[in-house]
């Protein structure tokens, strides 16, 4: 099946990957003389390559709930988070959606959620979340991510400072038959604090 190129990242090797905009990865490497991607090494060439179509066989071969699943969880983050397009919390989420955020912070309903959304957003205005993985199983996504953004408003008792922060975490949802039930997020807090300067490394 064709699918759009959403984004770009690199795998544990450093090896490009192109993101799909079904929610599946595919390897887009550059290793000549066996795999001649030139562009893929460079920005621009990544960023001309956007929108572009690929052929995702694990889309021909997986069930389409499961292909729904992931593409649920994707939105969630290339639209509602990323795009900041709170709208699609009506579409996405289910009324009585449960949430434990990356940084710790538990809400329970769509409100509670987009309190939680404006507070991180009010934050760190830029903020992305990269999906490095994103695994089905089940009624059950989990999402490994980067975040990174930037500091600029009070969070954790910390006026915004302009730090550039880029920490990690995983995320694992509940899926109904068209919204998401509950997301559990653990982000690596130490980190985050560490690079917020609450926390100062000690030898
Ligand atoms: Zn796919």
């Amino acid at each position: 099946m064709k699918r759009k190129i959403v984004a770009f990242h690199q795998d544990e090797v450093s090896d490009w990957v192109a993101d799909l905009d079904c929610g599946h990865a595919q390897h887009v490497r550059h290793h000549p003389p066996f795999q001649t991607r030139p562009w893929v090494v460079s920005a621009e060439g990544r960023l001309s390559h956007l929108g572009i179509e690929l052929d995702c066989k694990i889309c021909d071969e997986e069930p389409r709930h499961v292909s729904k699943r992931r593409h649920l969880v994707r939105r969630y983050y290339d639209e509602l988070w990323n795009a900041w397009d709170v709208s699609l919390a009506d579409e996405l989420l289910a009324p009585d959606f449960r949430f434990r955020g990356s940084h710790g912070f538990e809400t329970r309903g769509r409100e509670g959620f987009l309190a939680y959304l404006k507070m991180t957003r009010d934050a760190f205005p830029d903020l992305h979340n990269r999906i490095d993985d994103l695994i089905v199983e089940g009624t059950k996504v989990v999402a490994r991510l980067t975040y990174t953004a930037t500091h600029r408003g009070r969070i954790f008792g910390i006026d915004g400072s302009g730090a550039k922060i880029d920490y990690e975490g995983v995320a694992i949802f509940l899926v109904g038959a068209t919204q998401l039930l509950s997301g559990w997020a653990l982000g690596d807090r130490y980190e985050l604090m560490r690079q917020l300067g609450i926390i100062t490394d000690t030898q």
